[in-house]
């Protein structure tokens, strides 16, 4: 956009100062009760940012005290809707006016390029102002019921919302657990991924700014079997909503249903295919395969990393693939024209080494990259693999990097089904002219989101979640609120019908 490339003629480079390393309950910056911290590192160096506090259970039990007291005493359910809408719109505004500096502070830890982080941030800001126009619109219904009685629906909030996010998009999904549940009225025990815990305890701090009573929205660092497993096993937790992965979901769901049934909200992985049909103009459709994949590094829940491409446009396309791989730039991401930074951490960066060794010993064809970038931090080489068969690990496991796996196809009704032989369904891409194609691939893919010659677009409005093992429930539009309301029906007999 064009406020990127503004934004863009001065970029900040570390260090940028890290104000906020605490955790925030109860509207103060706090130590954690044990004391302990951890490190929180630059996945281009390896080397120490900052030392976060880190939550444990006792924290955890702080937090959830705080937001219930907000909740059930504080002054944020009663507040009406109009002065909720107003604190999440001067939230908003100061976000803005920090863009550089969030956007700096958010390539440090994370390691995406500097100007997609500047994106991210003005898409939290509209997301925060999409939600804060929800607030004051949210209502209940009359409804017509048999005999002489007033039957009406109040929609109220649930109480308090626990929420955990993953590392690859920290203010977004940031954005898309906090707008919805403060518009509806909820509190809020946030606990962000232990590879990103700066960025939200920046915003946070913007929300006491921005006039955000104490309590209504807690924001911890801290790990998942400690921190994270307390906040869904948590009693007094009334609604969780998790994004990660699925092994992660599953865990997060049973110890929900084994503590007090609070309803869970899942975004977990994916396997999505983006499905390359033979009328493309082959140009087009390799750039927006590319960008499917390798975006933010390769690490999207809903990265197109089934590349499928019909034979008749197979080879062209393979060729044409290979050298866009081989033309990223992959560098330090707060230089300009940088495409592609680190991986977040050692953990990931071995996993995905360790996949492109599998698709080379399972007889894939290995076209570009195929190991790490330099000699230091967690950069991992373009990868493109031609040849890729379903059976293949690399075709069936979510590998989070940047390693592109091209498989053929003769017919619709092939592709349908070996799009659909997965047990993920977050998204899909369909790329083709030809109008009755992409209707029929539209219906038959099971997936949360079909993208049709485009990929990756994310409007607040947009709603997103995942078929089968991809996740429960949806996220952002109107859709979300749902997932922070109650629906009370109140039944009155009528004295005089
Ligand atoms: P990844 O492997 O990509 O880090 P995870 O699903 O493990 O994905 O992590 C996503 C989020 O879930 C992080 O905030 C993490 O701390 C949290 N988490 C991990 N394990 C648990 C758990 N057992 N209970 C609750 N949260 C967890």
């Amino acid at each position: 956009s064009t406020a990127a490339s503004a934004a863009y003629e001065e970029p900040i480079t570390p260090p940028v100062s890290v104000s906020h390393t605490q955790l925030l309950i109860n509207g103060q910056f706090v130590d954690s009760a044990s004391g302990k911290t951890f490190p929180t590192l630059d996945p281009r160096t390896a080397e120490v940012i900052a030392h976060v506090a880190e939550a444990e259970s006792e924290d955890v039990n702080r937090a959830v005290a705080a937001a219930r007291k907000a909740f059930d005493e504080g002054p944020w359910p009663r507040m009406t809707a109009y002065e909720r809408s107003r604190i999440m719109l001067r939230f908003a505004d100061l976000v803005e006016k920090n863009t550089n500096e969030i956007a700096a502070l958010e390539t440090w830890d994370n390691g995406k390029t500097y100007e997609q982080a500047i994106g991210e941030v003005e898409v939290l800001t509209r997301l925060f102002r999409y939600y804060a126009g929800w607030a004051d619109k949210i209502h209940g219904l009359t409804v017509p019921a048999d005999g002489s009685y007033h039957v009406q629906t109040l929609h109220e909030p649930i109480g308090v919302a626990g929420q955990i996010i993953p590392w690859n998009f920290p203010l977004l999904m940031f954005a898309w657990k906090v707008g919805p549940a403060l518009a509806c009225g909820n509190s809020i025990v946030l606990k962000t991924a232990e590879q990103t815990p700066l960025s939200a305890l920046y915003v946070g701090n913007l929300f006491l700014e921005a006039g955000l009573p104490p309590g209504v929205l807690n924001i911890i660092s801290g790990f998942g079997p400690s921190a994270g497993a307390a906040l869904c096993s948590h009693m007094d937790v009334d609604k969780l909503a998790f994004t990660g992965s699925t092994a992660t979901g599953k865990t997060v769901l049973a110890l929900a249903a084994a503590s007090n049934l609070k309803p869970v909200t899942l975004e977990l992985g994916g396997k999505s295919p983006f499905i390359v049909c033979e009328d493309a103009d082959v140009d087009k459709a390799v750039e927006l395969a590319h960008f499917a994949l390798f975006f933010n590094q390769g690490q999207c829940c809903c990265a197109g990393s089934r590349t499928f491409v019909h034979e008749r446009v197979y080879d062209e396309f393979l060729e044409k693939a290979k050298a866009r791989a081989l033309e990223r730039v992959v560098g330090d991401p707060f230089k300009k024209g940088v495409e592609q930074g680190p991986q977040i951490d050692k953990e990931q960066f071995a996993k995905i080494l360790n996949y492109i060794k599998s698709g080379v010993e399972s007889g894939a064809t290995l076209e570009a990259g195929g190991e790490r970038f330099g000699s230091k931090g967690f950069y991992v080489q373009p990868t493109v693999f031609s040849g890729v068969q379903d059976n293949m690990l690399i075709a069936q496991d979510e590998i989070f990097g940047p390693v592109q796996s091209i498989l053929k196809f003769k017919d619709l009704n092939e592709v349908i089904k070996r799009a659909n032989a997965t047990s993920f369904g977050l998204a899909a891409g369909i790329f083709t002219q030809n109008i009755d194609v992409a209707n029929t691939l539209t219906r038959a893919i099971k997936a949360g989101t079909i993208f049709v010659n485009c990929f990756d677009v994310f409007d607040a409005a947009i709603p997103f979640g995942g078929y089968k093992q991809s996740g429960q429930g949806r996220e952002k539009g109107i859709y979300s609120l749902n997932n922070y309301l109650q629906v009370k029906a109140v039944v009155t007999p009528l004295k005089n019908p």
